[in-house]
């Protein structure tokens, strides 16, 4: 006998509780067991801004956020795997709280180890859905993200590796990219903000080192968001391969297509999730009425969402992009199968550049060869962005040493997230 699995619910307003549905277990351990959790923790934290989209505003933005402590020390520090989830999707903490974190903290811990006797983030994801139907997604694929993203940086902080070389060796062909493309994604609406403010703004992003730059559209009318572009376009030198444009979901097929008709002549980066995220039709009626690239997918969670779309939505490999953000769709375990199924169909993972502009996906993008990652500079703080000290550069940002995903290099949020266990 060994001593206890447990799970202690750090709550949003920061106390630690046992659930009364949670009673401590233990469990008779094998030889091979190398590693256990010791505990989980929960927290919310807001990611709030004051800017909005076609379709939302982030006012009330907020995001799980989740610590796993393993028995394993270094310099007597246990080594602990950190996971939150990405933006525009909200905190899952009672999802976590109820199903997800109990599964995982119940299932013996020698039942989580792979055939080397290492921690499996695959078998802790079968855990985490046990007795779960398939279909109807939404939350719960954050909840699982989440976990699965704190296994991830668990398994290779405890490989004492940073996470693209052990996702690139475990998941990929042993081989990375030594940095990622990055755009910089902003041009939301504001309250009083003008042509010239958007300017600045964009002009700051290439100021900071980023080539191609995504603004919102869809919030205002044609006309308007016309010369919103073009304000933009005179900061891009006229070009308009290095501008991205993002309706958020927000129009029927009438108004996407009076949009692509206008859009069409500026040679645009892409024209970003024009119509609802699950109206395959729609979208595939825009794929033959547009000739630039479309990119869409960061609202389809699954695996099996990623397949209707390239099924149903008329995508053409040769130039759109899928956004699935692994941080909100069941994480990297689900992702890789996302990979797999893209491969059958003739999709190079090239064509991915995932929504959310956080450090995960940064990883991951080097390990399996996305096309990139999307960056937001300076908002969803403090859990967006990458490491304190990382550079973009050409519009690429190189990756670094740091064990694991290396939240530990962005101060202000490593802060946060060790106060969820310390
Ligand atoms: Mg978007």
């Amino acid at each position: 006998m060994t001593t206890a699995s447990h799970v202690l619910i750090r709550t949003s307003c920061g106390r630690s509780v046992r659930p009364r549905m949670l009673v401590v277990t233990s469990y008779k351990l094998q030889e091979r067991v190398a590693m256990k959790i010791i505990s989980a923790h929960e927290g919310v934290i807001p990611i709030s801004s004051s800017m909005s989209n076609a379709f939302i505003d982030f006012s009330t933005m907020d995001c799980s956020i989740v610590a796993l402590v393993s028995d394993v020390t270094v310099d007597g520090e246990p080594v602990v795997g950190y996971g939150f989830n990405s933006n525009g999707r909200y905190s899952a903490g009672e999802i976590l709280r109820r199903r997800i974190l109990p599964r995982l903290m119940d299932a013996p811990a020698d039942s989580l180890l792979d055939e080397n006797g290492e921690l499996s983030p695959a078998i802790a994801w079968d855990a985490m859905m046990r007795n779960e139907k398939p279909g109807g997604h939404g939350e719960r694929s954050v909840a699982v993200g989440v976990v699965d993203m704190a296994l991830h940086d668990l398994v290779a902080k405890v490989a004492a590796v940073p996470l693209y070389r052990w996702v690139a060796q475990k998941y990929g062909d042993g081989t990375y990219d030594d940095s990622v493309f990055v755009y910089a994604a902003g041009g939301y609406y504001a309250p009083g903000k003008a042509d010239k403010d958007l300017q600045d703004e964009m002009k700051g992003f290439l100021d900071a080192g980023y080539e191609v730059v995504k603004m919102k559209i869809g919030g205002a009318d044609l006309a308007d968001d016309l010369r919103r572009i073009e304000a933009v376009l005179q900061v891009l030198g006229g070009d308009g391969s290095r501008l991205a444009v993002d309706v958020n979901g927000r129009f029927g097929l009438e108004t996407a297509l009076a949009y692509a008709h206008a859009l069409e002549p500026y040679g645009l980066f892409w024209y970003e999730e024009v119509g609802d995220p699950l109206d395959y039709q729609l979208n595939a009626t825009i794929a033959e009425n547009y000739r630039g690239p479309i990119a869409t997918g960061e609202n389809l969670f699954s695996l099996q969402d990623a397949r209707n779309l390239i099924r149903y939505a008329g995508l053409r490999p040769d130039r759109d992009y899928i956004q699935v953000d692994p941080a909100l769709s069941y994480g990297l375990v689900e992702y890789t199968r996302i990979q797999d199924m893209l491969a059958q169909h003739g999709w190079s993972s090239r064509r991915c550049i995932p929504h959310g502009g956080h450090q995960f996906s940064l990883h991951i993008a080097a390990a399996l060869k996305l096309g990139g990652n999307e960056s937001y500079p300076g908002e969803f703080q403090p859990t967006g962005g990458f490491a304190d000290d990382a550079v973009v550069r050409n519009s690429r940002v190189a990756l670094d040493d740091r064990p694991g995903i290396g939240f530990e290099g962005k101060a202000n949020f490593y802060q946060v997230l060790r106060a969820l266990h310390a």
